[in-house]
């Protein structure tokens, strides 16, 4: 995005990456519909992104989420906005998006040199998008931070899975079970949502958004409310009733009672899960941590590095799926070429 920024306004532009192919990341987020951003209104959007809102909030205004829309169907795919309020491509995929894209770049002269590693050298003007330290296989493999001497915070697992030790009859039978509409809590911090059983722990969107206060927790849990939309649910077990009857007759799925009798909960809207930690960083959808965001000035150029710019998932904030990642990637791209334009001037 920063290289389409400074083509387009005629400058030469070289990009870098150290993989055979770019954009594998961008890739491997379109199997799951590639949620570009959120439709609900900017002020709620801003303080998704928490104690860095106030850093971020003059990017994400001068590139908002309309921007980002506009420019999505700028390469032919006009994007929709699906039942949650998320926005995706027509084509619900990353492909056909990235290879107009990159017809774009090629129109604007950009020079794309695969293979290439930053090795840390800047000449002239230079813009680092290096990513985190998620799915290091597509090529962001955080190594970039022995590269440069500025303040971190250490990059860690962010809207990752949950490890939960399950017992083997659990892991058995439940594996893939969906967890439909349910509400997670963590501390203070609750999201509702669809989950999902798996042979390790628990994935999706709502145990994805408790990842910062898992990680914080000294003893890390799950409060499950499987029934959120209801005050009270009664589990009315008759003599040599089975739980699984019992939970069936109120009306809740199979895995309702494996969850009961994992846990010696009773009250399926508050079941503790213990949790033994997040899934690995190799495995999480994004990473908390990063340059720190008072090493860069409000044109995201490090201080401390006169010329050399910073933005994506590099810096050091943090937000939930729901297309709030890529957002806050592309409007701080937006600015950090912007930067590096004044900058040349
Ligand atoms: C499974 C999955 C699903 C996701 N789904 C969504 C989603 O639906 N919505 C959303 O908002 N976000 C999603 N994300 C997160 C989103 O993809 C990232 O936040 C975003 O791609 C970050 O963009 P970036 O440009 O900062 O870094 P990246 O996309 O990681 O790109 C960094 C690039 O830099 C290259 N690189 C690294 N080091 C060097 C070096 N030294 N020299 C040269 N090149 C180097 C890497 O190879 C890589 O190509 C998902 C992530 C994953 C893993």
């Amino acid at each position: 995005m920063a290289a389409e920024i400074v083509a387009t306004a005629g400058v030469p532009v070289t990009l870098l990456e150290r993989m055979p192919s770019v954009g594998r990341k961008l890739l491997v987020a379109g199997r799951g519909g590639l949620n570009l951003t959120h439709s609900e209104p900017l002020e709620a959007l801003l303080d998704r992104y928490g104690a860095a809102r106030e850093r971020l909030e003059p990017a994400i205004r001068a590139f908002p989420p309309d921007d980002l829309r506009a420019w999505c169907a700028g390469l032919g795919e006009e994007p929709f906005v699906g039942s949650s309020g998320r926005v995706f491509p027509a084509s619900f995929r990353a492909t056909p998006l990235l290879r107009a894209w990159l017809r774009r770049l090629d129109d604007l002269g950009v020079v794309i040199r695969t293979r290439a590693e930053w090795d840390g050298r800047s000449d002239g003007v230079t813009i680092l998008a290096l990513g985190g330290a998620s799915w290091p296989r597509t090529g962001s493999n955080g190594e970039w931070t022995s590269l440069l001497d500025v303040a971190m915070s250490p990059l860690r697992a962010s809207n990752a899975g949950v490890l939960v030790a399950w017992s083997d009859v659990f892991r058995e039978r439940f594996d893939g079970a969906v967890l439909k509409d349910v509400r997670v809590r963590c501390g203070s911090v609750e999201s509702r949502g669809d989950v999902v059983v798996t042979a390790t722990g628990l994935e999706g969107g709502p145990v994805y958004a408790l990842s910062g206060a898992l990680r914080d927790s000294p003893t890390p849990a799950i409060e499950l409310d499987v029934r959120p939309s209801v005050d009270d649910v009664r589990i009315d077990r008759r003599p040599k009733d089975s739980l699984a009857n019992a939970v069936r007759r109120a009306g809740l799925p199979p895995v309702v009672a494996g969850l009961l009798r994992e846990t010696s909960a009773t009250d399926p809207k508050s079941i503790r899960i213990p949790v033994d930690g997040l899934r690995p960083i190799e495995r999480a959808i994004s990473t908390a941590g990063g340059v720190r965001l008072d090493e860069v000035d409000d044109t995201f150029m490090l201080r401390r590095r006169p010329g050399t710019f910073v933005a994506g998932e590099m810096l050091d904030w943090d937000a939930p799926t729901g297309g709030y990642l890529l957002q806050a990637t592309f409007s701080t791209a937006v600015a950090a070429a912007r930067g590096a334009l004044a900058h040349l001037e």
